[in-house]
C-alpha cells in the first residue's frame, strides 16, 4: 500500500482526497474512528498530485502576527451564544454582508459534525460554538476553488491543518478574494468517540444539541458575573431533557481535556506556534491583563492579524466590535497552544489499544486513574488550606 505521508503525521486534512482527479483515494476509518486516505492501486495513475499537495510533505513559512487585539461582539446576547468573544461570527457577518461565502464547522447535526458552506446571514448561527471533534471536510476545498474562480469573496474558518490544506490545494496561489481564519486548536477526538458518548446519555434519534462549554451566570457581591465552564451540555429538542455534566464527570470531555483521545498527529502539530498559516488567528484570550477592561467573564477573543489582507479587513470588521490592541507576547504567554503542541497523555498507547475493545467510558476510566487520584489529593489539600485559613481568622 502506497502512503501519501507517514501515517503518524497524517492530520486527516483531505487535501490529497480533494486533489485526486481520478477518484483513486478512498477514506478509511481506523479502529478509533479517525479517517485516513487510502490509495486504490487499480485506479491510481501515479500522477503524484496527492504527494505534492499533502501539507506534511510541503512545509511552507508561516506569518508572525502583525497585530494582536482583544475583542468581543457588542451585543451581549450574541456574545453569550458564541464560543469565545464571537469574532468568528462577526467576520462571517461582514463577509456575507459584502456578498461573500463562508465555510465553517457546523454542529447542528452533532452526530455528523462537518464543514458547510453558507451565504445567508441567518445561517451564521449554524457555525457558532466550539465543536470539540474533528470536523468532516469531504470535497469542500473543490467548492472553495469554484467560488474563488467565480470571483466570490470567501472566508474559510477551520483548524490550522485545514487552512494549510486548503492553501496547498490552491497551490498557495494568493487569491485576493480569499480570507482564512484559523482556530487555535489543541487536538481533536473522532466523531466515533463523540457518537458513542452521546449514546451513553440518549437514544433520541431526532434532535439533540450538545455544547462543550457554557457561559454560566453567577452573582458576585454587586454584579452578575459570567464564567466559561467546560463540560457536557446536552439537550434533547423534542422531549426537552437537559443533561449537564462537569468535564470531570463525562468521559468524552475528561479524555479531551486530559489530551488522551486526540488524533496522533495532534501531539506533534506543527501549527501549535505563534507564527500562523492563516490571515487571522482566533482563540480565547487567556491571560488578558485586567487593565483591558473586559471583566464580565463572557469570553474575550484574541485576534491575531497576520497578513496585510487581514489588516485591511480588520479595519472594517473592528467597527462593530469592542476591541483593544494588545501585545502579541501577552497572547503568547497566556496560551500554551501558541507555544507547543499538546503533551501526549502517558497512557495514550494503552488507550488506543483498549478503546476499540472496551468502549470509550471504560477506556478513559482505566487510563485516567492516576489523574483522578491526583485531583482528589489536590482537592483535599485545597479544602484543608481553606479550613485552616478559616480557623486562624477566628
Ligand atoms: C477542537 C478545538 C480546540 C480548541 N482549542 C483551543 C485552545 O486550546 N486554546 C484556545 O485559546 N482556543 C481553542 N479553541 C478555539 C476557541 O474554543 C474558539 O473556537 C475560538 O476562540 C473562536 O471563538 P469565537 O467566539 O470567535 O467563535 P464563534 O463565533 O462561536 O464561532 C465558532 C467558530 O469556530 C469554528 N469551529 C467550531 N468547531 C470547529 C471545529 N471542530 N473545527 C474547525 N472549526 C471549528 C466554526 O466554524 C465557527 O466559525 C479550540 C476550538 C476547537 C474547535
Ligand atoms: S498519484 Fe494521482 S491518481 Fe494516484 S491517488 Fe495520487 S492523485 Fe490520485
Ligand atoms: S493530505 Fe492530509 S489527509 Fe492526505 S495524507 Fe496528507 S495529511 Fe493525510
Ligand atoms: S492539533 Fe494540529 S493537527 Fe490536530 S486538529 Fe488541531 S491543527 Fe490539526
Amino acid at each position: 500500500m502506497k502512503e501519501i505521508c507517514p501515517h503518524k503525521k497524517c492530520t486527516g486534512c483531505l487535501a490529497c482526497y480533494n486533489a485526486c482527479s481520478n477518484n483513486a483515494i478512498t477514506l478509511r476509518q481506523d479502529d478509533c474512528g479517525f479517517i485516513y486516505p487510502e490509495i486504490s492501486l487499480s485506479q491510481c495513475v501515479n500522477c503524484g498530485k496527492c504527494f505534492k499537495v499533502c501539507p506534511v510533505n510541503n512545509i511552507k513559512d508561516f506569518y508572525y502576527p502583525k497585530k494582536c487585539f482583544a475583542a468581543t461582539v457588542k451585543d451581549e446576547k450574541d456574545l453569550c451564544s458564541c464560543a469565545s468573544g464571537g469574532v468568528a461570527s462577526e467576520l462571517s457577518r461582514w463577509i456575507i454582508s459584502n456578498g461573500g461565502i463562508v465555510y465553517g464547522c457546523s454542529g447542528t447535526d452533532i452526530r455528523r459534525v462537518r464543514h458547510i458552506r453558507i451565504d445567508r446571514l441567518s445561517d451564521i448561527d449554524l457555525l457558532k460554538g466550539s465543536k470539540y471533534v474533528q470536523s468532516a471536510i469531504a470535497d469542500l476545498y473543490r467548492h472553495v476553488r469554484l467560488d474563488l474562480k467565480n470571483d466570490k469573496l470567501v472566508l474559510f474558518i477551520g483548524t490550522p491543518c485545514y487552512i494549510d490544506a486548503l492553501k496547498s490545494f490552491l497551490s498557495y496561489k494568493d487569491y485576493p478574494n480569499l480570507l482564512t481564519a484559523d482556530i487555535v486548536c489543541h487536538g481533536v477526538p473522532s466523531q466515533k468517540m463523540l457518537n458513542e458518548n452521546i449514546a451513553y446519555y440518549t437514544n433520541d434519534k431526532d434532535g439533540i444539541k450538545v455544547d462543550f462549554r457554557k457561559k454560566e451566570k453567577f452573582l458576585s457581591k454587586r454584579d452578575a458575573i459570567y464564567r466559561i465552564s467546560f463540560g457536557w451540555f446536552l439537550k434533547t429538542i423534542h422531549t426537552r431533557k437537559a443533561i449537564e455534566k462537569s468535564y470531570t464527570k463525562d468521559p468524552y470531555m475528561y479524555g479531551f481535556l486530559k489530551c488522551l483521545t486526540f488524533r496522533r498527529s495532534c501531539y506533534t502539530c506543527r501549527y501549535a506556534q505563534i507564527s500562523r498559516c492563516a490571515d487571522f488567528t482566533l482563540c480565547d484570550f487567556w491571560g488578558l491583563g485586567k487593565d483591558a477592561g473586559f471583566t464580565n467573564g463572557k469570553g474575550v477573543s484574541c485576534v491575531l492579524v497576520n497578513t496585510p489582507k487581514a489588516m485591511t479587513t480588520w479595519k472594517e470588521v473592528s467597527k462593530s466590535l469592542n476591541y483593544q490592541e494588545r501585545e502579541v507576547i501577552e497572547a503568547l504567554r497566556g496560551n500554551g497552544q501558541l507555544q507547543a503542541p499538546s503533551r501526549m497523555h502517558a497512557k495514550y498507547e494503552k488507550f488506543l489499544m483498549l478503546y476499540p475493545n472496551v468502549g470509550l467510558k471504560k477506556a478513559v476510566y482505566i487510563c485516567t486513574r492516576r489523574d483522578r487520584v491526583k485531583e482528589l489529593i489536590n482537592g483535599l489539600n485545597k479544602s484543608m488550606k481553606n479550613l485552616l485559613k478559616l480557623i486562624t481568622r477566628k
